[in-house]
């Protein structure tokens, strides 16, 4: 399996000299099995240039978006995607099931005339929608399981498991019972524990890591997490490998160092393994066979 990032930014696109290692663009990471089921997660701006590398790559596409919610960083770059234009295409949505209003209308929305040329019913290709709750879907050779987070509107994380591997895809997400003494996650609250349990062992864990502490300590309420409780999160769960991802837009990429040098003393004083990187647009992390952690 492997696991692409076209965009790691969080909430805006910040192009620009202070952020051209982690990248600018927002939300969009690509996996693709062994069998080659393209799964896609999130539609931010980073889908533009996928869609443009899969046009290159193949003159039919069959993918699968799995969008974790409809802020626009999660949605904006839809319109951009253009396998979606091409006929024979096919293309796959989900999102998590919202009560007021359907998944195919919010993205119909954002592409109304007052905001877009291309309504969204002119897009030739064959594109369905599928609302989902909490439980397991399987997508070709790909098991997909599904777990609602904490966020300001409907929001939901996902765990994949193909060719022997898993992966957690969870942004945008706030600790639910964050404590005042470092962050660290509650040993009682029942949403944070079910997250450790969700995610717990996989072999690659991109979370949303969005502010340091004392940012966070800032900013509770808005729907993001902190370094440290991610760090937490993947340790507790026994995760093999953390990604910090939707990298805060006011974040240059040395802030971003820091942030990473941060989460390794943490780990390694929980006494932990894991391995720590930043999320970096255009970077792949492969997971293959020989590198498996045994048992
Ligand atoms: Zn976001
Ligand atoms: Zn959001």
């Amino acid at each position: 399996m492997r696991v692409t990032f076209w965009g790691t930014r969080g909430s805006v696109p910040t192009p620009g000299p202070s952020t051209l290692r982690y990248g600018g663009n927002t939300s969009c990471v690509e996996m693709r099995t062994e069998a080659g089921t393209l799964l896609i997660f999130d539609s931010g701006t980073g889908i533009r240039e996928l869609g443009l590398h899969l046009a290159r790559q193949a003159e039919q596409v069959s993918a699968h978006l799995l969008l974790g919610h409809t802020h626009w960083d999660h949605i904006s770059g839809f319109p951009f995607f253009a396998p979606a234009f091409v006929p024979g295409n096919r293309l796959a949505i989900y999102g998590a099931r919202d009560p007021n209003r359907s998944l195919r209308d919010v993205l119909a929305g954002q592409m109304h005339p007052t905001y877009f040329p291309v309504p969204l019913g002119d897009l030739r290709a064959d594109i369905t929608f599928c609302e989902l709750d909490e439980g397991t879907l399987h997508i070709d050779d790909a098991v997909v399981r599904t777990h609602l987070l904490n966020h300001t509107c409907v929001c939901m994380g996902y765990r994949v498991e193909a060719d022997g591997f898993s992966v957690a895809y969870v942004t945008d997400h706030e600790p639910y019972g964050a404590l005042d003494d470092g962050l660290r996650v509650s040993p009682v609250h029942d949403g944070d524990r079910g997250l450790v349990e969700f995610v717990r062992g996989v072999d690659l864990l991109i979370q949303d890591a969005q502010y340091t502490p004392p940012e966070y300590a800032e900013r509770r309420g808005w729907g993001h997490g902190s370094t440290d409780y991610v760090i937490d999160v993947a340790v507790q769960a026994g995760a093999r490998r953390v990604a910090l991802f939707h990298h805060e837009p006011t974040h240059a990429d040395a802030d971003i160092d820091r942030m990473l040098e941060a989460c390794r003393t943490r780990s390694r004083e929980a006494g932990s393994t894991l391995e720590v990187v930043g999320a970096v647009e255009g970077e792949a992390i492969t997971l293959a066979r020989g590198i498996k952690k045994p048992g």
